[in-house]
């Protein structure tokens, strides 16, 4: 297991790029939100919803400019005010007059109407006359009183199936300036309607004109923002109160409000001259930021995905470069057999399952005979080379489950499990012959050696260190009797072979 502190800084250093690399996607992520979403802010408010209003606007100067030409042609028409003038007598005059005006002009009605009589007169013939107490008369009383020469009304046509009519009602004078009657001509707002329509559909904005007293005109359809339709005021609005707060009769300009709803709005505010309406273009920001909101959600998902992916192959690699230090931390870099650090972790394993179960565990220690002066004869290299192929004696000698380990120097130490004394004295004596009988070779050259082993057994209280001490102790005598011998330290009890 890696040091506490190792850990802690593996663990820090992954939540510092963790850290860094969350901070960096959030700013760059965010960074381009807020770029787009002003881009398209700028976009909404000066591009897209001005072309908008100067579409709708070159349409409906198209739809209407010309019958207020036509209607003042009317008005000044000296046909109209003579025969008005001489007492109204032939009806049939001015029907077929009307019908041709209608007709040249494609108008969907002419009409005038008599001051003097009170008569509706179109092309048709005689409509009705004016009740001065009847709402839907409601509009020649307005005009009566009227101080521009003439005024726009969108209104019910009762002459045409009450279909939904603009008429240009233009006042009329006899020579000496008196008023005689109001002479115009309506047309339906259809193809106006329908291009409101489209528009709303389109580009989820919303279409609609207000006149200077802020009383909604002329809508889509369907109606005007927060279900106005035609003839209410915007302050009977719900919805409209924090705009009404920045304007409270229409301004032309761009506008931004939040409707009751919660919901932000950009607005686009112009006049229509001819018309003397006021064109608003609204239009709600969610639904233009929504795509935006959408990628910046997504962004964050891949960045999320990628820092994840980035750490967990960090750590994998953080981890496996760790594992490979300690491996080689354990083993002897010459011979590949565990070193001391290698041999503690495996021997105090070892000594702990020997313990509880109880079982047998041998210790061996090795030194090499006159290994300086092998040395001194062969030179360093050639030792080097002897010291593998004697690892390569000792892994032959043994099972795959006892531990061999590079004491040091030429000083190696064997622990057998599970295994009596006598069976070890026959390994010991195995290795033992086996080096003094094998020619162990550099460049061709043999090269003989003996080795000189010390014997110890586990007693229930011993420490690791008690037992190897008894090996060395051993060994000291193998060396002291004359080397290349096996010599054991065992209790009286344990002794099946001196
Ligand atoms: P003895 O029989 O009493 O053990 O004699 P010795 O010469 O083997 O003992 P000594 O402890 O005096 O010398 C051990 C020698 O082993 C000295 C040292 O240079 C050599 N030695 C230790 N480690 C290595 C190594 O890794 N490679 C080589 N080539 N020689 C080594
Ligand atoms: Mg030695
Ligand atoms: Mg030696």
């Amino acid at each position: 297991m890696p040091p506490r502190s190792a850990l802690f800084s593996q663990r820090s250093l992954i939540l510092t790029l963790l850290l860094l690399l969350a901070c960096g996607f959030l700013a760059t992520s965010l960074l381009s939100y807020f770029a787009s979403r002003s881009s398209i802010r700028d976009n909404i408010v000066n591009t897209e919803l001005p072309l908008t209003s100067d579409t709708v606007y070159s349409e409906i100067q198209k739809d209407l400019v010309r019958p207020i030409l036509v209607s003042s042609m009317m008005a000044h028409d000296t046909f109209l005010r003579d025969w008005a003038l001489a007492g109204e007598r032939d009806p049939a005059q001015v029907n077929r007059y009307l019908n041709e005006v209608m007709r040249q002009h494609h108008a969907y009605t002419a009409f005038f109407v008599s001051n003097t009589t009170g008569v509706y007169y179109q092309a048709k013939g005689v409509l009705k006359k004016i009740d001065p107490q009847a709402p839907r008369d409601a509009w020649y009383q307005r005009v009566l009183t009227l101080n521009t020469p003439y005024e726009i009304n969108v209104d019910l046509d009762m002459a045409n199936q009450d279909r939904l009519t603009v008429f240009i009602n233009y006042r009329v004078f006899d020579y000496d300036g008196k008023f005689i009657g109001v002479a115009g001509i309506g047309l339906t707002v259809e193809a106006v309607i329908r291009l409101i329509d489209d528009y709303q559909q389109r580009y989820q904005r919303r279409v609609f004109f207000v006149d200077r007293h802020g009383r909604v005109v002329l809508t889509g359809s369907s109606g005007g923002p927060h279900g106005a339709r035609s003839g209410q005021s915007l302050t009977e609005l719900d919805g409209l109160h924090n705009l009404l707060k920045q304007m409270p009769t229409p301004v032309s300009g761009s506008h931004e409000y939040r409707s009751s709803d919660g919901h932000s709005h950009f607005l686009n505010v112009r006049l229509v001259p001819e018309l003397n309406w006021f064109l608003f273009v609204d239009k709600r920001e969610d639904g233009a930021m929504d795509a935006i909101r959408q990628s910046l959600y997504l962004n964050l998902a891949i960045c999320a995905m990628i820092t994840l992916v980035v750490l967990s192959l960090l750590n994998a690699m953080v981890k496996r470069h760790q594992d490979n230090i300690e491996t080689l931390a354990t083993l002897d870099s010459l011979t590949g057999l565990p070193n001391r650090r290698g041999f503690d972790l495996l021997a105090a394993q070892a000594l702990q399952e020997a313990q509880r179960e109880p079982k047998p565990l041998i210790a061996l220690l090795i030194d090499l005979d006159h290994f300086k002066a092998l040395n001194d004869t062969h030179g360093h290299l050639a030792g080097d080379e002897v010291l593998c192929q004697f690892a390569q004696v000792l892994e032959d000698c043994l099972r795959h489950a006892d531990i061999i380990c590079r004491w040091g120097g030429e000083e190696f130490i064997v622990l057998l499990k599970d295994t009596d004394s006598h069976s070890a004295l026959a390994v010991a004596e195995k290795i033992r012959s086996k080096t003094e009988a094998l020619a162990f070779t550099y460049a061709g050259q043999p090269i003989h050696l003996t080795a000189s082993i010390g014997l110890s057994n586990l007693q229930a209280d011993d420490t690791l260190h008690s037992l190897i001490a008894r090996a060395d102790h051993a060994l000291y005598r193998a060396k002291q009797s004359g080397r290349n011998r096996v010599c054991s330290e065992m209790p009286r009890s344990d002794h099946e072979q001196p």
